[in-house]
């Protein structure tokens, strides 16, 4: 492989790399469907990526329904946003990597042109969805990793040391939410009490970097006791089951009656933001980094009057992958212990029903092409 910094010329992919590839594909509303489509070819700041796994979650359900904004259309769009895998070919400006090299991704690359980009903030880049200058979100807005090979930006790729597996490539994407949420919430937290909302992936990834970040407990709050337990195994302090404890009364117990310094919504459930609200000590603050089934009804009022600051953030911007990478290799995050069931790409419509129906309590369900 030959990279000559300067040249435009995309790579002529290796010999072991084919034309033809299996790639699911969204049809329409619910009807994904694997088949043979070309394989991409990387631009000259990109790196051909072999898929060895890629993780399903939430947002997914709401890409498969069509319900996620600036999707490609229906018929030749490819989601799949927690991708991990080893470069089959790099672009002709690209360094950084070589074929071989095991790589996990962050899904967002934002235009590097607009406000934001220049002020690092991309995953609210202003030319969100526009392939043409230069965004893309794989998975989302551009074709993503349910497929035997995907392409990425070498700027939002990064090494996956050896001891970590692609179980733990996947969940480090996710794991970079959380970071991402206590980034923005301005991320100083050690001593601080933390309770996170929702022990799915994302939650699990957050209790482990809270706790790796030096919080003095850290609280998590859910509905199902053999994600509460698994929270526990990775480093909960506390769990409390929604369903048998009124949440705020045990946040305010666990701290004191204050409440605590830091909530995180994680759930995406349409009482969590009340529920963090309630259990934020005055002058707190409620990082929110989920998405919701429609339109919250929340009592802002109740925030205004505790001096809480709101936070949002979306995905894993900030170069926080890096940081979930370094976690990961230290033990420090442990994500192979989340992915519950896999699945062969060919049955990724099987995987989603898992995902949807809850079906075996999975956690992490991944789709290995
Ligand atoms: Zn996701
Ligand atoms: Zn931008």
């Amino acid at each position: 492989m030959t990279n000559q910094p300067g040249t435009t010329v995309d790579p002529q992919p290796g010999p072991d790399v084919p034309e033809v590839m299996r790639a699911a594909v969204l049809f329409g509303p619910g009807d994904i469907r694997v088949t043979d489509r070309p394989v991409p070819r990387p631009g000259p700041d990109e790196v051909l990526v072999k898929v060895a796994m890629c993780g399903t979650c939430g947002t997914d359900l709401k890409i498969l329904d069509g319900h996620f904004p600036l999707t490609p259309p229906f018929g030749e769009f490819t989601p799949g946003h927690e991708w991990t895998g080893a470069v089959a070919a790099a672009g002709a400006r690209v360094d950084e990597f070589a074929p071989g090299d095991r790589v996990c991704i962050e899904a967002h690359r934002g235009c590097g042109r607009c406000d934001n980009c220049l002020a690092g903030r991309y995953t609210a880049c202003l030319n969100y969805g526009d392939r043409a200058k230069g965004h893309r979100a794989t998975g989302m807005t551009a074709d993503g990793g349910f497929a035997e090979y995907a392409v990425h930006h070498v700027g939002s790729l990064y090494a996956l040391p050896p001891p970590l597996s692609y179980e733990d490539g996947v969940l480090i994407t996710t794991a970079g939410t959380g970071l991402y949420g206590l980034d923005v919430a301005g991320g100083f937290i050690a001593g601080l009490d933390v309770a996170v909302f929702g022990p799915g992936p994302v939650g699990l990834t957050t209790v482990q970097v809270c706790k790796a970040l030096g919080a003095r407990q850290v609280i998590l709050a859910g509905t199902r006791p053999s994600r509460l337990a698994l929270g526990r195994r990775l480093g909960a302090d506390q769990v409390i089951n929604v369903r048998e404890t009124d949440p705020v009364r045990a946040i305010l117990g666990l701290t004191g009656g204050l409440g605590a310094d830091l909530t995180i919504e994680c759930s995406g459930g349409p009482d969590a933001p009340q529920q963090c609200a309630g259990a934020t000590r005055r002058g707190g603050k409620m990082v929110v980094v989920a998405f919701y089934p429609g339109p919250v009804t929340f009592d802002l009022s109740a925030v205004v009057r505790k001096d809480i600051s709101i936070h949002t953030s979306r995905g894993e911007g900030g170069n926080n992958v890096k940081r979930a990478v370094a976690l990961a290799t230290q033990g420090k995050l442990r994500g192979a212990e989340m992915v519950t069931h896999r699945f062969p790409l060919e049955d990724i419509a099987t995987a989603f029903r898992v995902v949807r129906e809850r079906d075996g309590d999975p956690v992490k369900v991944v789709v290995v092409p």
